[in-house]
């Protein structure tokens, strides 16, 4: 028996059963993934959280009355089994269960929506109808077992390095930024959004005197994209940090991306066999590709883009064809990053703003900031901004806002990097895209 928190009457879940326990009596919960009726011998499927163990019951070795519910049994129903261990070479494991009782805690109806041994495949939108179902097979649970050691690792590296958590408001009175489509709701008698990003309540606690923080929450953006990199409801890792610049942010990001890295190809191992994945560290540090060059670069693919434009769809395909692994672009033209970033000291045409890519994905984006009142109210106004609406975040810019830095990593499309999902729904449990609001 393991330490565990919760009081069960489990003795063992799948993966803990071995060869040592051989005679053992052991109890074992779960739901039954598939049943082999050969006559004169069952074998019941034992599906749990880490694995499937098979349980077998020879008619010879159980009773009539136990023989005789388990031809009853129904996939996908919940059990328990007690029974004793027996090594054998056939059985997946290298070992079996010889049940002695077996108590049905809840049957499951017939026909399932779906597969759960994944013999017939689901359309994702089946599979999502019914992500319950779909989240029992473990080349599916792999993906947010993956996603959990991530945001786990992500939170102990900043806690580590200084930083502090903090939450910001997801209702909000305006925009934070220009470009972005927000959902509007009823908030009382007025008008309110839902966030779209904490970039501007990060940076008001940089004037808080509090220097490195970092928020793991829900960002809604109401565009209308039906794409595989886009949902309408994500989950932004963010930070902020005072007294740095965009070069120091970036080194924070790059370590921290190696680090979670590391730390899923310690701890998930059996997830990534799963999924089949032979995750690479990258190393440190990453390509800095400065956007002029990017521009080439892309051209050089036969693919049209322009200086001063944002990368096309098009555009980040020849750049993942040229770059298969992290890399940063930098030195983006100020002209079409959002009015908060700090253009650059050598030339104002330029931005201290970055973009984290892996491949043709975007991961974050990130620069330093402006700090200087005066230079953020002419940035607002230049980008057809009303200052008005900014007026309590301008406010901390004029007692003391130091120099600061920051960036939006989502957690979604990093969760795509370590699990290879190629559809960014496939890492959200119940995804909200332009057409899905139920489950
Ligand atoms: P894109 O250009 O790919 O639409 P963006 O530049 O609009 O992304 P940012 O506002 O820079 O996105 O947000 C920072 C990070 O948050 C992005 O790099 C991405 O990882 C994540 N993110 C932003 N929007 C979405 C979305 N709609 N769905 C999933 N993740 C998102
Ligand atoms: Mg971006």
């Amino acid at each position: 028996m393991t330490g565990r928190i919760i009081k069960c009457k489990r003795t063992h879940y799948s993966k803990e059963i071995n060869q040592e326990l051989n005679g053992e009596e052991v109890t074992i919960m779960g739901w039954i993934h598939e049943i082999r009726d050969l006559g004169g011998i069952i074998f019941v499927l034992l599906r749990d959280r880490d694995g499937i163990l098979q349980i077998t019951a020879p008619s010879k070795k159980v009773t009539p009355e136990l023989f005789k519910q388990i031809q009853q049994l129904k996939k996908e129903s919940v059990i328990t089994v007690i029974g004793t261990v027996k090594g054998s070479p056939k059985a997946p494991g290298g070992v079996e269960i010889i049940p002695q009782n077996i108590e049905l805690l809840n049957e499951s109806k017939l026909p399932l929506p779906l597969d759960t041994t994944e013999k017939v495949r689901a359309e994702i939108d089946t599979r999502l109808d019914s992500r319950f179902l779909d989240l029992r097979k473990h080349s599916i649970s792999s993906i947010f077992k993956i996603k959990s050691r991530m945001l786990h690792s992500v939170r102990l590296f900043l806690e580590e390095n200084g930083f502090i958590e903090i939450n910001t408001p997801k209702l909000v009175a305006s925009a934070t930024e220009g470009g972005t489509e927000l959902f509007p709701i009823t908030y009382f008698e007025r008008e309110a959004f839902l966030g779209q990003s904490p970039q501007l309540y990060k940076q008001m606690m940089m004037a808080s005197g509090f220097d490195q923080v970092y928020e793991i929450a829900p960002i809604f953006r109401a565009e209308e994209h039906d794409t595989l990199r886009h949902l309408n409801e994500a989950i932004s890792i963010d930070m902020e940090a005072a007294f740095c610049d965009h070069e120091d942010v970036m080194i924070t990001l790059e370590q921290l991306v190696v680090t979670a890295i590391k730390d899923v190809k310690d701890h998930c191992q059996s997830e990534l066999e799963t999924l089949e994945i032979d995750l690479k560290v990258p190393k440190t540090p990453f390509k800095r590709v400065d956007y002029d060059d990017m521009i080439d670069m892309v051209n050089s693919q036969g693919v049209p883009l322009r200086h001063g434009e944002d990368l096309s769809r098009a555009a980040e395909k020849a750049m993942g064809e040229l770059i298969n692994d992290y890399y940063f672009i930098t030195g983006w033209p100020t002209d079409i990053k959002p009015f908060y970033v700090m253009p650059s000291p050598e030339d104002p045409q330029k931005s201290c703003a970055f973009d984290l890519m892996h491949a043709d994905l975007e991961i974050s984006s990130g620069a330093m900031r402006v700090h200087k009142h005066d230079l953020l109210m002419e940035r607002i106004k230049k980008q057809g901004l009303n200052p008005d609406s900014f007026n309590r975040y301008l406010a901390a810019f004029e007692y003391g806002m130091p120099p600061h830095s920051g960036w939006g990593l989502g957690a979604e499309r990093f969760t795509m990097c370590l699990t290879g999902a190629s559809n960014i729904r496939e890492t959200v449990l119940f995804p909200r895209d332009r057409r899905r609001l139920t489950p």
